[in-house]
């Protein structure tokens, strides 16, 4: 059954009574070589296991079934069971669970169906929830690859460098843990219903350690996230919440200078690792003032 083929998804969906739900970003997939090229280039082999995210009407799944030993396909959709009872039989290698990805605990599904197999996540994912399902899967830590289906945009923001108008805090949060590189692009004309955009594969192979070293990852994160907020302020003004009012301005400016910087610099300029270096200055002025008398 060609699964990717309009008329067998127009009849099979009509026959089970199915109609696709935008709200959760329903748009499948009518191109075959687009899930035969993920699942040829997701990583996984017979040895390892593959989690889909979203299988729809089971297109990708299949491709996975048959390049991977075993697959788990998490669907929100129960309407979709019934169709997937249908075009997922004869794949003995492919398990269906009902559940939200963003609800689910990825590393104790992973453990409890899969045990010690590495296993590689792949999706076309449902576009309300590319970002946050994104930072599931990476930061689950259950994944040897993650390769997902995005809104071009997005895929070229995620993989965007320093100083790039695409540049955004979830570049550096995605870079910060994962290698990230776009595969492919697929064009809209790809999908049924037809999204207004075109959409890109995008590969992420989890670091085993972050791309940079810092004392205290939750200030980085800060600092980041502070600095993009307010792109248009200058680095030492938009920082300034991160640290919760114990470095007055001049404290910062000196910190920012300190570590080789322009006091005028905008935070979209700095790279990950002169984050970190302003993270780790910071955390270390901190500590010296928790510690020294007032
Ligand atoms: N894999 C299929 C394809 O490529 O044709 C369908 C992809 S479609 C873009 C996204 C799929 O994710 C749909 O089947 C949708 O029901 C499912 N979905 C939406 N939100 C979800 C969630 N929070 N957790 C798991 N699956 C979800």
């Amino acid at each position: 059954m060609g699964l990717c083929d309009i008329h067998v998804i127009k009849d099979v969906l009509s026959r089970h009574g199915f109609h696709f739900s935008k709200s959760l970003g329903q748009n499948f997939l009518t191109a075959q070589w687009v899930p035969e090229r993920i699942a040829a280039e997701c990583g996984a082999g017979p040895d390892a296991a593959a989690l889909e995210v979203g299988p729809g009407m089971g297109c990708l799944t299949v491709e996975l079934s048959k390049v991977a030993g075993q697959v788990v396909a998490i669907e929100l959709d129960r309407a979709l069971f019934p169709v997937l009872d249908e075009t997922l039989a004869g794949c003995d290698n492919v398990e269906v669970v009902h559940g939200d990805v963003l609800k689910t605990d990825l590393a104790a599904l992973c453990r409890e169906k899969f045990g010690d197999k590495p296993v590689y996540a792949c999706a076309n994912l449902p576009y309300y929830i590319t970002t946050p399902a994104i930072a599931a899967l990476l930061d689950s830590h259950a994944f040897q690859g993650v390769t997902v289906m995005v809104q071009k945009e997005v895929a070229r923001r995620i993989c965007a460098p320093a100083g790039s108008s695409d540049y955004s805090a979830f570049s550096i949060y995605v870079q910060y843990h994962a290698d990230a590189r776009i595969l492919f692009d697929v064009p809209a004309g790809c999908f049924v219903p037809q999204p207004k955009v075109d959409s890109a594969v995008l590969r992420l192979t989890p670091r085993e350690t972050p791309a940079v070293q810092v004392q205290d990852e939750k200030l980085f994160f800060a600092i980041v996230r502070a600095a993009f907020n307010q792109r248009r302020k200058t680095l030492a003004n938009a920082v300034s919440p991160a640290f919760g009012g114990r470095l007055n301005k001049d404290e910062i400016l000196e910190l920012i200078t300190g570590c080789g910087l322009d006091a005028r610099v905008r935070g979209e300029k700095l790279s990950l690792a002169e984050y970190g270096r302003l993270a780790d200055a910071a955390a270390a002025r901190l500590a010296a003032k928790a510690t020294s008398p007032e």
